[in-house]
C-alpha cells in the first residue's frame, strides 16, 4: 500500500516526512480490486469497462463520501459524467477529504454553481473552428479534437461542454472534413491531436489518422495531448509504441497535477513512450487543495524529470463554468514559480500561461525580474532577489561606454 500525503484543514503545507514519501514511485496497488485476475487488470480494456461511474459504486468503494460529493456525482450526469479507471481510483485517500486525486475526478456540489465570469467554452475555441472539431487559432498549427472521450473525467475540464457528452453537446467530429481543411492550408505545418483523449483509439484507427496527416506534405510536426499515462497506463502497450514511432517527429504532451499520480505503473509507461523515441511534455493545472504548494509542485516536477518528461505548461485554471472551488489565484501561481526558477534545474520549470478568456491564446505570464528599463541600462533581479544592471541603451543598441552613473566597481556580481 502506497502513503498518502495530507494537507491541513486549510490545504496547507503537508508533513515533510509525507512529502518525502511522494518523491518515491510507489505502485497504486490493487486495492478494492484484490481478486481481479492480473491478466484483467493489466488489460486497458478491462479498466475501462469497469470504471467507476456511479454513485451506488462510489458509495460502496468509499465510505467517507461527503454530503457535498454525493450531491455532486447525483447531478455530474448533466454537466459532466464521472468515470474513474480502478488502477486511478486506488490512488485515492479514503481518509482525506481534501486527497488532492479526489479533487480532480469525484464530483462536487460546487460544480453547479457558475459565477457571472466563468463560461462554458472559456477558450473561445467553439469560434475559432472552421470545421467542426479543428481549432485553428495560431497562424501555423491547429488542435485537432477526435473524440469526446477520455479514460476519466477532471471535473475542472476545459471543454466539458463537449467531453462525456453529459451536455448532449453531440460531438461527432469528421476526419475527412478536418483533413480537407489542414491539406488546402500550407501554412499550417503542426498538428496537436487532442480531445477527449485520443489514445483511447485503438491502434488501428490512429494509426489511419496519423497516416492520413503525415502523408499531407507541409506536416511537420505531430503531437497528442493524453491524460491516458496517468489514468490508464496499461493503455501503453509495446504495440501502441512500435506503432507510433513510425510517424517520427511525434511528440506527446501527458497531462499531470500531483506527484502521487506518477507511480510505478505510469513511470514504466512513460519509460516506454520516451524508449520509442517521442519526447515528452506535461502540462499541469494549477488546483486548489491539489497542487497550489510550492514543494509540492517541486516535487512533481523533479519526479517528472525523472521520467524523461519535461514540465512544459503550468495552465491558470480556465474560467470554466463550476470550477470556483478547485482555482487558485494567479498570485499563488506567481509564487510558485518563484520557488521553482533557479531553484531547481531550468528543464523543471514549466511556462506558466493564462488561455486568454474568449480566445486570445496562451499568455505567459511571469514573476517580475525586470524591474526597470532606463536610458541606458536594464536593471533585473535573479531568483534570490539580488539586483544587478545590464547596460543597453533604450533603443536595443550597445552602449558605446559604461552608463554614466554606474562606476565599474559598483557591478554586483553573483558569487
Ligand atoms: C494550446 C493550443 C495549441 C498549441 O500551443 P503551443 O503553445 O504550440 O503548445 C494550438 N492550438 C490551440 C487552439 C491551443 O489551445
Ligand atoms: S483528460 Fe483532458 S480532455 Fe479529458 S477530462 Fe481531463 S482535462 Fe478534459
Amino acid at each position: 500500500m502506497h502513503s498518502h500525503i495530507r494537507m491541513d484543514k486549510d490545504g496547507n503545507l503537508p508533513r515533510r516526512e509525507e512529502l518525502n514519501s511522494l518523491k518515491q514511485f510507489q505502485s497504486a496497488g490493487r486495492g478494492y480490486w484484490s481478486n481481479v485476475s492480473e491478466t484483467d487488470w493489466s488489460d486497458w480494456r478491462w479498466q475501462l469497462k469497469n470504471r467507476v461511474t456511479t454513485l451506488e459504486q462510489l458509495q460502496q468503494l468509499l465510505p467517507t463520501l461527503t454530503p457535498e460529493e454525493h450531491a455532486g456525482t447525483v447531478l455530474a450526469n448533466s454537466k459532466l459524467a464521472m468515470a474513474i479507471t480502478p488502477y486511478f481510483f486506488n490512488l485515492i485517500d479514503p481518509a482525506d477529504e481534501n486527497c488532492p486525486i479526489r479533487r480532480q475526478v469525484i464530483p462536487r456540489v460546487e460544480e453547479t454553481a457558475t459565477a457571472p465570469w466563468e463560461m462554458s467554452d472559456p477558450c473561445g475555441e467553439d469560434s475559432h473552428s472552421p470545421v467542426p472539431g479543428l481549432v485553428h487559432r495560431y497562424p501555423d498549427r491547429v488542435l485537432f479534437l477526435v473524440t469526446d472521450r477520455c479514460a476519466a473525467y477532471c471535473r475542472y475540464c476545459t471543454r466539458s461542454r463537449l467531453v462525456s457528452n453529459a451536455t448532449h453537446y453531440d460531438f461527432h467530429p469528421e476526419f475527412d472534413r478536418q483533413i480537407d481543411y489542414i491539406r488546402s492550408n500550407p501554412a499550417i505545418r503542426d498538428v496537436l491531436l487532442s480531445g477527449g483523449d485520443p489514445l483511447l483509439f485503438s491502434d488501428e484507427k490512429l494509426e489511419y489518422l496519423l497516416d492520413r496527416l503525415r502523408s499531407i506534405p507541409h506536416i511537420e510536426f505531430l503531437r497528442i495531448g493524453t491524460r491516458i499515462p496517468v489514468f490508464l497506463p496499461q493503455r501503453i502497450t509495446p504495440e501502441l509504441c512500435g506503432m507510433l514511432r513510425k510517424f517520427h517527429p511525434l511528440f506527446i504532451s501527458i497531462h499531470s497535477n500531483h506527484p502521487r499520480e506518477i507511480t510505478t505503473e505510469a513511470r514504466d509507461a512513460l519509460g516506454r513512450l520516451a524508449d520509442a523515441g517521442i519526447p515528452l511534455g506535461n502540462q499541469s493545472v494549477l488546483l486548489r487543495h491539489v497542487n497550489d504548494d510550492a514543494e509540492v509542485m517541486l516535487a512533481h516536477v523533479q519526479k517528472l524529470l525523472k521520467c524523461r518528461v519535461k514540465p512544459y505548461y503550468l495552465y491558470q485554471c480556465d474560467l470554466i463554468s463550476g470550477s470556483a472551488h478547485l482555482r487558485a489565484s494567479v498570485r499563488r501561481g506567481l509564487e510558485i514559480m518563484e520557488k521553482l526558477r533557479g531553484h531547481t534545474t531550468g528543464y523543471a520549470v514549466p511556462q506558466y500561461v493564462i488561455d486568454a478568456p474568449g480566445g486570445g491564446g496562451k499568455v505567459p505570464i511571469n514573476p517580475d525580474y525586470v524591474l526597470s528599463r532606463n536610458a541606458d541600462r536594464l536593471v533585473i533581479r535573479n531568483f534570490e532577489g539580488k539586483i544587478f544592471e545590464y547596460p543597453e541603451a533604450s533603443d536595443g543598441t550597445p552602449l558605446a561606454q559604461p552608463p554614466k552613473e554606474i562606476a565599474e566597481p559598483e557591478f554586483v556580481h553573483v558569487s
